[in-house]
């Protein structure tokens, strides 16, 4: 059997199984072995039943002494009760509404039951057990072999449990599968790492926790080599096909526009801008990331490179993640550069047919030396005279696939920088930007008044409103975020057009007031957002579409509601709206805080403003799944590695990519395996 084969060649797989495996997007061999455990039990450890202590996950093993079946409750449930025993004591077995379990549940089979103990009223036995972790029933067979030891749990389904998984996975490995290996040879070896075929049944069924350990860290150190690979080779590729653009040394341009700033460049700016410089004039193309805080001033450093680049006779493309975010830019390059003769174009899926034919062709022809725009830059229709850079701002809002088509649109490779003010984590800056050489700026630049931050609960928002219509007396303007745009039946959670309502026709009758967020037409939401910009709108009601980049130095002020449904590193870019102008600027965060855990994670908020300690909180809080989800990055789904506990793997999993693709042997072995198991990805590396 192959690992492409469909599982219905495994035994016990009808059609009926296969269906709701295949949901579960399991749908080749391959993808079963590789559904690996959620956690396991160690059954070897059982709790005698007189030993259970109230409130504690444990096991027991028992006999089943006695069975009830009752009706009860309001729908008429069906609650079955079994009395076990071991010996030492009685447990009391609860389940609701499982007729199925009837036929399996008979007095005197073996059971084993993992979960959690309480203390039983009415009955026998001191202890109780209702919401079960997990069961199992042993057949006479079953008992007779007494099979226990460490047992796999998986993400199971209604329909498809634990016994039926494990079931599954012991055919599944017992059945022929070639199982090929994917590391080279000499990886293996030089890493410790267990063979393929071993570590996938470990997994499944390991003997003991070292093996299990063991077993772990192979497919891990698989997983994370196989994607450093990826992102090694992507690098390598785009440097190698094609020559790069060696810029000169900086001219009289590049200093011209340089003494026009309005201000110095801080020590971090200037130390990113000294490797981008340095990058440019190399042979080889430039492939950097530039990570910085919001508001930590990466546009202009972005704008000196495309100057850059202008010097040296080539073009510059820039691309923004929202209209209005390219909107602003454009502007603030026309201001900046045009000055010096420099010619600035601006594509957006905005403009009509007509006009971006229009740009087009300015691009083809040379007529114009920098383009801003939204992905439009990257439709089939724009080719470059002579492209020398391309700037992707905001970059995790573009996936890997999406930067490499702009890479790929001049004859020449161009230099590549790619902004993000995404603070993660620095392993986790290999996993995701693995394919980029980066630069840190830390530090933001002098005079900002810092952004005081409160919790504050819902039944404030009287007094919160009321002073926020203060400050805008004084002349500030001020944003008010909310995370729905229309009302959600489900949630209850009053939307950002009802604020709106609530707001305009209330408290802020006096105030010109706005709406935007991301159903409206592009239009639409620029002429407002122009609005707000002029000043002409003193309050904003969005959604998170402000979240990136626009810049209004004037506002000072941000109410979010339901600050709760946010993640830290969300409300950290938003908080960065303001605080960007020379006044005192207030962010408040309304929430409920019903649990614990939001009150503390929103407290956070309260104490810190560098983001890369919060994007830190958010990963320990959240876990990688939804930190890595809101980031759209394009990179393969991590199915064992964990980014955040396996970063020693992780390190010397690059260490092993950088060294084995040096050889040739290894290289060939790779790459067909790179492209067999992650062709969505990084397809540009085989392709020419
Ligand atoms: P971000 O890194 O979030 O993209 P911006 O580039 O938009 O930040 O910069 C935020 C603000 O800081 C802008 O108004 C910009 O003009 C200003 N700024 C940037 N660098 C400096 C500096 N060195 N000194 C003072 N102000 C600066
Ligand atoms: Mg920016």
């Amino acid at each position: 059997m192959k690992v492409t084969d469909s599982i219905q060649y495994i035994k016990g797989v009808g059609p009926k199984k296969k269906a709701e495996l295949n949901r579960l997007g399991i749908v080749t061999v391959y993808d079963l072995l590789t559904y690996f455990p959620r956690t396991y039990e160690d059954q070897s450890v059982l709790t005698r039943i007189s030993d259970l202590r109230a409130g504690e996950q444990q096991t027991i093993s028992g006999i089943i002494t006695k069975l009830q079946e009752r009706q009860g409750g309001r729908r008429g449930m069906t609650i079955l009760t079994a009395l076990i025993s071991d010996g030492s004591g009685f447990l009391q077995v609860t389940w609701f509404n499982q007729n199925y379990l009837k036929k399996q549940l008979q007095v005197g089979r073996r059971i084993f039951v993992t979960g959690r103990a309480s203390y039983a009223f009415g009955g026998r036995g001191q202890f109780a057990m209702s919401q079960l972790s997990s069961f199992q029933i042993l057949t006479e067979e079953e008992d007779a072999a007494a099979q226990c030891g460490i047992q796999p749990v998986y993400p199971a389904t209604e329909r498809l449990n634990q016994k039926f998984f494990r079931k599954l996975l012991k055919e599944a490995l017992a059945a022929d599968v070639e199982l090929p290996e994917v590391l080279p040879v000499a990886v293996c070896r030089q890493y410790h790492l267990m063979a393929r075929r071993e570590a996938l049944a470990t997994i499944h069924f390991p003997k003991d926790f070292t093996a299990l350990k063991a077993a772990r860290r192979r497919l891990a150190f698989e997983e994370l080599y196989l994607i450093q690979c990826g992102l090694i080779l992507l690098k390598q590729k785009l440097q190698q096909s094609a020559k790069g653009i060696r810029h000169g040394a900086d001219g009289v341009l590049l200093q011209r526009v340089e003494k026009s700033l309005p201000f110095a460049l801080t020590h971090d700016q200037d130390g990113a801008w000294q490797d981008i410089r340095q990058d440019m004039e190399r042979d080889l193309p430039m492939r950097r990331l530039v990570q910085g805080d919001v508001g930590s001033g990466k546009t202009v450093i972005a704008m000196l490179a495309l100057v850059k680049t202008v010097e040296n006779g080539c073009q510059g493309a820039m691309m923004a993640p929202t209209e209005i975010l390219a909107e602003q830019h454009y502007e603030s390059f026309c201001r900046q550069l045009q000055p010096f003769g420099i010619r600035i174009s601006f594509l957006s899926g905005r403009l009509t047919k007509k006009q971006r034919e229009a740009v087009y062709q300015e691009i083809l022809r040379h007529e114009t030396d920098i383009v801003i725009g939204t992905h439009a830059l990257i439709q089939e229709e724009v080719h470059f005279h002579r492209l020398g850079l391309v700037v992707t701002d905001e970059q995790h809002r573009f996936g890997v696939a999406q930067r490499t088509a702009l890479e790929k649109k001049g004859d020449c490779v161009p230099d590549v920088l790619v902004m993000t003010a995404t603070p993660i984590p620095r392993t986790m800056t290999l996993t995701v930007y693995g394919d980029l050489d980066v630069s840190l700026i830390r530090e933001l630049p002098p005079g900002r008044k810092p952004i005081r931050t409160f919790v504050r609960r819902p039944d404030r928002r009287p007094l919160i409103y009321r002073y926020v219509h203060s400050q805008l007396e004084e002349g500030r303007q001020a944003y008010v975020v909310c995370p729905l745009i229309e009302m959600d039946e489900e949630s209850k959670l009053p939307s950002a057009e009802e604020i709106y309502d609530e707001l305009r026709y209330g408290i802020f009758q006096d105030m010109p007031c706005g709406l935007v967020h991301g159903r409206m037409r592009p239009a639409d939401k620029e002429a407002v957002m122009e609005a707000f910009y002029q000043g002409d709108i003193k309050l904003l009601v969005s959604t998170t579409v402000i979240e990136v980049g626009v810049n209004v130095p004037n506002a000072s002020i941000m109410v979010v509601e339901h600050a709760d449904r946010f993640g830290l590193s969300q409300l950290h870019q938003l908080r960065g709206r303001i605080g960007r102008g020379s006044y005192a600027s207030y962010c408040i965060l309304v929430s409920e805080g019903k649990t614990q855990q939001a009150r503390e994670r929103l407290n956070i908020m309260e104490k810190t403003a560098d983001g890369f300690q919060l994007a830190e909180e958010d990963l320990r809080l959240r876990g990688p799944g939804q930190f890595f989800g809101s980031m759209q990055h394009g990179l393969p789904d991590l199915k064992i590695a964990d980014v955040l506990k396996d970063s020693d793997i992780l390190i010397e999993a690059r260490k092993a990519a950088l060294e084995s693709l040096r050889r040739q042997e290894d290289l060939a072995f790779v790459l067909p395996i790179l492209e067999l198991q992650y062709q969505e990805q990084f397809r540009h590396i085989t392709e020419s």
